[in-house]
């Protein structure tokens, strides 16, 4: 349900579109796919992805001799489905023997604070001891915005003065956490991607500093991408996430874009799961990404 409503602007901007188009033309021929290729390339799903697509489309209208459109909405959902699989795992590593760490990095205002917030919360509702690390000393603001969530999910925030080392924050995270008997211990990052080597260099710090300490850590490195920003998030993700150890994506705002078929493009053009989806603003609104889930949304 949760889904279907965040994925509302999506499914009008289209689904409903491909609906129409095959309302509205019944047959398929050259204008059918070029008209399909401008509806799923409108909706962000990438061109070399939508050029790949309508190949096996047109593959699959041949073989199984298709003459009606309507027939082509269930092998799109298909192909959409089949695209999309490998995601599947979608679970979050935990720790079996101590604390998880779960480290966040993304750009400002891609929504990291707000994702940081919502996992507190879920796995506050699982009965899970939480702790968060302000470790965006950069940022003005960063700290605070990250304890305004700390208290709406009932969980404290580990942190120091703005500008202080991020390893330092960290550092101290760690160890509350384990004088805490913390479970999970989530660590926000300053999100200064412009600047990348120096990013990558405060980032290793703190992979250092934790793991002297747990040396399994950190277990999951979620990046947070804006899925508003349609392929500027693809490239913010090529840019940044393979070489610097993250380890999922996490893609908020699908609730806020009819072109939800950045998803399709990520899971294609990236060697990384969608973990997690944002599809709205409050604490709830977070979600485990699943693929079936997710074109049963759009499509049924
Ligand atoms: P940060 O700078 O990356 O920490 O970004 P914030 O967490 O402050 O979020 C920036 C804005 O995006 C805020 O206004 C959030 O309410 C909004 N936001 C974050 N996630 C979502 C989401 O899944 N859906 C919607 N509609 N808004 C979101």
């Amino acid at each position: 349900k949760q889904f279907r409503d965040g994925l509302e602007k999506t499914r009008k901007g289209f689904v409903e579109k491909v609906a129409d188009l095959i309302t509205r033309r019944k047959k398929i021929d050259e204008e059918f796919y070029e008209e399909l290729e401008e509806i799923l390339i409108g909706a962000d799903v990438g061109v070399n992805t939508v050029m790949t697509l309508v190949e096996e489309l047109r593959a699959e209208v041949k073989k199984q001799r298709i003459e009606d459109a309507a027939e082509l909405r269930p092998i799109l959902s298909g192909k959409l489905m089949d695209l999309l699989r490998g995601d599947d795992d979608n679970s979050l590593k935990e720790n079996p023997d101590g604390i998880t760490v779960i480290l966040f990095v993304g750009v400002n205002g891609v929504g990291k604070t707000t994702t940081i917030g919502k996992l507190a919360h879920r796995y506050k509702q699982e009965g899970k001891k939480v702790l968060l690390a302000a470790g965006d000393t950069f940022r003005a603001g960063a700290i605070e915005q990250l304890e305004v969530w700390g208290q709406r999910a009932g969980v404290d925030v580990i942190k120091q003065n703005p500008g202080s080392d991020p390893a330092a924050v960290m550092y101290d995270a760690v160890q509350a956490a384990k004088q805490r008997n913390v479970d999970i211990l989530i660590c926000d990052t300053a999100g200064r991607l412009q600047n990348k080597s120096n990013l990558m260099e405060e980032l290793n710090k703190i992979f250092r500093v934790i793991q002297r300490e747990i040396p399994s850590a950190p277990h999951e490195v979620l990046m947070v991408l804006d899925a508003t920003t349609g392929q500027n998030a693809l490239t913010q993700a090529k840019l940044f996430g393979e070489k610097s150890g993250v380890t999922g994506l996490v893609l908020t705002k699908l609730d806020g874009t009819a072109k939800g078929g950045i998803v399709v493009a990520i899971r294609q053009e990236m060697n990384l799961p969608v973990k997690l989806v944002g599809l709205g603003e409050k604490m709830e609104d977070l979600q485990p990404f699943d693929s079936q889930q997710f074109v049963h949304a759009l499509f049924a």
